[in-house]
């Protein structure tokens, strides 16, 4: 009996695992065309200074509207755009409608206080010999004041910790632009990084941030990293905020920076658009 519903289990697990190669083939199908079709579009997610409420910013981040299948998160479908190459494409598209957003934002921000953009990009876009050309060719059209954009990296962006990739992070930093290092804590050699690039600020990961409340553990490992980011002079945001006792705690360990679904989920344009309106007329 048991034995027989095991492998009723088992017939079940595999037919879900067929359905998603079935629909990773499809997308991947679908992808070059969809780019094309506009069907793309990017969110953004606040970020806030946690004494203050007030943005800070916003975290670019983008979504396939899918015509059959609704709207898809990057998880999604990042993976097969790097592993097609259509990643190069489509964070292109990014970095070209965020940037010339922000630049329209600014245009509606008067005084000195604006709002910067945060751009992820992938290791297979980072790899790309034509990334500096293509990002000073974004800067120039969209004519966004480079200390306005951000340029979130993973550690596959920065893997190899040669001078090659050190020069490109410094070129970058030449534009003008800041780099962050994401999702921070969850890799493999962390401090590694930091000892190699001259690295502008880090994103806590949201697995910390989560864990906050109840472990003593997490918050002496926080209060850590952000003494050593203050002492390299780096900026810290911390990712994946959901309650106020998580922003209290971030707070406390002098953590300036977060966002989460507390503040804001990822906002289509025009919301976003809204927020920044509404905080001008306070
Ligand atoms: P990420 O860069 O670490 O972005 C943060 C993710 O956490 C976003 O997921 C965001 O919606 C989610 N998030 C924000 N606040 C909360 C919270 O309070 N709780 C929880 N549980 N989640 C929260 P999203 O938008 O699904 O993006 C997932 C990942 O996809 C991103 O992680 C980033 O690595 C990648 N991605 C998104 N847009 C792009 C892009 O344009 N280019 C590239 N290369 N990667 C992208
Ligand atoms: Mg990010
Ligand atoms: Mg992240
Ligand atoms: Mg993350």
């Amino acid at each position: 009996q048991a034995k027989s519903a095991g492998k009723g289990c088992y017939r079940v697990f595999d037919r879900e695992a067929h359905a998603q190669r079935l629909k990773a083939s499809q997308l991947e199908a679908q992808l070059p065309l969809a780019l094309k079709q506009d069907e793309f579009e990017v969110f953004y997610q606040p970020i806030i200074n946690l004494k203050s409420g007030v943005v800070k910013g916003f975290e670019a981040l983008v979504r396939w509207n899918h015509p059959q299948l609704g709207r898809l998160s990057p998880d999604q479908f990042i993976p097969i755009a790097e592993e097609t190459g259509l990643i190069q494409a489509l964070g292109e598209w990014v970095l070209q409608t965020a940037c010339a957003q922000m630049s329209a934002w600014h245009g509606m921000v008067p005084g000195p206080a604006k709002p910067s953009i945060n751009v992820n990009l992938s290791a297979r876009q980072f790899a790309q010999p034509h990334l500096l050309k293509s990002i000073q060719n974004i800067l120039h059209r969209s004519q966004l004041d480079p200390a306005y954009l951000n340029l979130e990296l993973t550690e596959s962006c920065i893997f190899n910790r040669d001078q090659e990739t050190l020069r490109l992070v410094q070129q970058l930093q030449e534009l003008g632009a800041y780099i962050y290092l994401d999702d921070f804590g969850v890799g493999y050699s962390s401090l590694q990084y930091l000892n190699f690039f001259p690295l502008n600020g880090l994103k806590i990961d949201r697995s910390f941030t989560q864990k906050l409340n109840c472990h003593a553990q997490t918050q002496a490992i926080v209060r850590s990293v952000i003494s050593m980011a203050q002492a390299l002079q780096m900026e810290i945001v911390a990712e994946g905020i959901e309650n106020y006792q998580q922003t209290h705690c971030l707070s406390t360990l002098n953590c300036c920076f977060g966002q989460g679904f507390l503040y804001a989920p990822p906002l289509s344009g025009a919301d976003a658009a809204n927020l920044l309106t509404q905080q001008l007329s306070f």
